[in-house]
């Protein structure tokens, strides 16, 4: 929401003149007007509305207290260049889709929000007011997707719930989804995964329909619901915003229809198109092997037409449409965009997410595959603070993502603002997701996804969330000091980030036995058990699991002579600098520190 001061003006009085939303919370209005939302409360108890931090006031309301304060206001419009441009944009699609055949396509939805809030059972609601399946009396088969038909129009459900499987195969760089379905329990309200998903949706730009669920509970309480969604800026139409709420039951089939009817009405708006004349290209939303059919996809077309017989590429794998087969089982010939069919005649089993094409010769689709696997590597370059600036030199980055994890709700805002301020010409900040606690591993799906990165302030980082990262290669930057953090985005984003310095682990041994040498020393007789021992290395000793001690090695010996390096397999007396307490036992790791660019 746009809380825009008037930046035009430059007398004082006029610097005061505020643009206004239809409704805004008490927060949002004590913002504009930079005074504390409880002065906001007590001028509202003086005009004898009771209200909390949260509630949404509408313009009339705010403008009253508004002016009380000093200001004058006027309502947001919307401004008149912005609805020319709209309209230029529309006429030229509009010609461009005649040109091009472009066709109306249905809406792909996914269902997201907390765990039991009902995502699975609305989807079954769903379907069973799908007329489509019964038509064949065909056996529902799960292939990963499912179509229904309303008013002759169709919509496409992803039957995977949730965000994971959305932010997997954005990761992946496949856009599935054209519109979320926020599923929110009318008798728990908005939990921590719904806020996820808000944050995946918007990171997405996919709109967002809420379905406030389990209306028929005892204890529901949709305008409680509504109230927290407006506090993540999710505003509902009815107090003057742009998201849709539908109130549901997902067990009793209620307001069902009337979310579909929404998701048809977003769709419109969002003006969905297609070509049918084209060759297919799509995203794999499923892949198994069959055992007896071999390997078997869901494809989704996204635009053009999948044909039997066609040839296709998806991801490094490749073959031709031997059979194709809807989610009723029903066998089909062609498949147009926005519908989920089941594939065989692949030659491998492709990845979830992965991009699919189709071509007029099986050469082409072979090539463009293996073309592909050679790709592979590189496109899985990620963003991290040391290689930053170069992906901005080389246009690859335009915008850093950042998924800010704090300690404690006070350190957010601080940080946030101060990040922000970084933004330059050439990248833009964008904090994608903000909040207190460790870094999940939703957090790092979510950097991946953004092609971003976490920074952690004070917090602590999941085992789960590390192994992720690591497997990812998702920078996750952990600091203790506000300033030093700031710093580091900043130096990086021009540039000027020192060379990371990472230890890299060279080898391993274990100490088998210990020798007097001299008065008071003792020299440990060593097996080197991984990698290479060399003389110059660092060494960390550790008993039981702990490290007790970290230094350098001094001496290499094998038999009487000195050496410069022992291999795994073979042993060596090993003498370490400043430290002469070696037990049997001890493993002794060797590593060196690496700067890295
Ligand atoms: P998911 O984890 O979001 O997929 O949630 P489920 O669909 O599995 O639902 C969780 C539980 O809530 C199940 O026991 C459902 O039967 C129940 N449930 C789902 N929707 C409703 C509803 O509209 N009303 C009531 N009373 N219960 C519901």
């Amino acid at each position: 929401m746009a809380l825009a001061k008037d930046a035009n003006n430059q007398d004082d009085q006029q610097d005061k003149l505020l643009e206004l939303p239809r409704a805004l919370s008490v927060r949002q209005l004590a913002d504009a007007l930079n005074v504390t939302p409880i002065d906001v409360i007590k001028e509202l108890m003086r005009r004898g509305i009771m209200a909390n931090i949260n509630q949404v006031i509408d313009y009339d309301v705010a403008s009253a207290v508004a002016s009380e304060l000093g200001f004058e206001t006027r309502p947001q419009p919307i401004s008149s260049q912005a609805v020319s441009v709209i309209s230029e944009i529309k006429r030229q699609q509009k010609a461009i889709g005649e040109a091009a055949s472009l066709k109306t396509r249905p809406p792909v939805v996914t269902i997201m929000g907390h765990v039991d809030h009902g995502k699975t059972r609305l989807l079954d609601a769903i379907r069973k007011a799908n007329v489509m399946d019964s038509e064949a009396g065909g056996i529902t088969q799960h292939i990963g997707a499912y179509q229904v038909k309303i008013n002759d129009q169709k919509i496409t459900f992803l039957d995977t719930p949730g965000h994971e499987a959305f932010t997997a195969m954005r990761a992946r760089g496949a856009r599935v989804t054209d519109i979320t379905v926020l599923v929110v329990a009318a008798d728990d309200g908005v939990m921590p995964q719904t806020l996820e998903a808000i944050d995946h949706a918007r990171a997405a730009g996919v709109p967002i329909i809420v379905a406030v669920n389990k209306i028929d509970k005892v204890g529901a309480n949709p305008d409680y619901v509504k109230q927290q969604l407006a506090d993540s800026d999710l505003l509902c139409e009815e107090w003057g915003g742009d998201t849709i709420c539908v109130h549901t039951s997902a067990i009793e089939g209620k307001g069902v229809p009337e979310l579909l009817e929404n998701i048809l009405l977003v769709a419109e708006m969002e003006d969905l198109k297609a070509d049918v004349t084209l060759l297919a290209r799509g995203v794999v939303i499923e892949a198994r092997l069959d055992k007896s059919r071999g390997p078997l996809a869901t494809v989704l077309v996204h635009d053009g037409c999948l044909r039997l017989d066609d040839n296709i590429a998806a991801g490094v794998t490749w073959g031709r449409v031997r059979a194709m087969f809807d989610n009723a089982g029903r066998r089909m010939r062609k498949a147009n965009p926005s519908t989920p069919v089941a594939v065989l005649g692949l030659h491998g089993i492709p990845e979830v997410g992965d991009t699919v094409a189709a071509f007029n010769t099986e050469q082409e689709a072979r090539s463009f595959a293996q073309h592909r696997a050679r790709e592979t590597d590189k496109d899985s370059q990620t963003v991290s603070l040391s290689n930053l600036y170069d992906q901005i030199k080389e246009g690859e980055v335009q915008e850093l993502g950042i998924v800010l994890k704090v300690d404690v709700q006070g350190s957010l805002d601080p940080i946030r603002s101060s990040l922000e301020k970084l933004s330059t010409e050439k990248v833009r900040v964008n904090i994608i997701r903000a909040g207190a606690g460790n870094v999940t591993e939703s957090d790092v799906m979510l950097a991946m996804a953004s092609k971003g990165l976490v920074i952690a302030f004070n917090t602590g980082i999941s085992a789960g969330a590390q192994k992720l990262a690591d497997s990812e290669k998702i920078d996750i930057r952990l600091y203790r000091i506000i300033y030093e953090l700031i710093e580091d985005v900043e130096k990086a984003l021009k540039g000027m980030l020192a060379p990371e310095v990472v230890e890299v682990v060279e080898g391993l041994c274990e100490v088998r036995a210990v020798f007097p040498s001299g008065k008071r020393n003792k020299v440990a007789g060593v097996y080197v058990t991984e990698g290479t021992v060399t003389r110059d290395a660092q060494a960390r000793v550790k008993r039981d699991e702990k490290v007790i001690a970290q230094t350098a090695v001094i001496s290499l010996k094998r038999f009487k002579d000195d050496v410069r390096s022992v291999s795994a397999g073979y042993e060596c007396g090993i003498d370490l600098k400043d430290f002469n307490d070696l037990q049997t036992g001890d493993v002794i790791e060797l590593f060196r520190k690496q700067k890295v660019k």
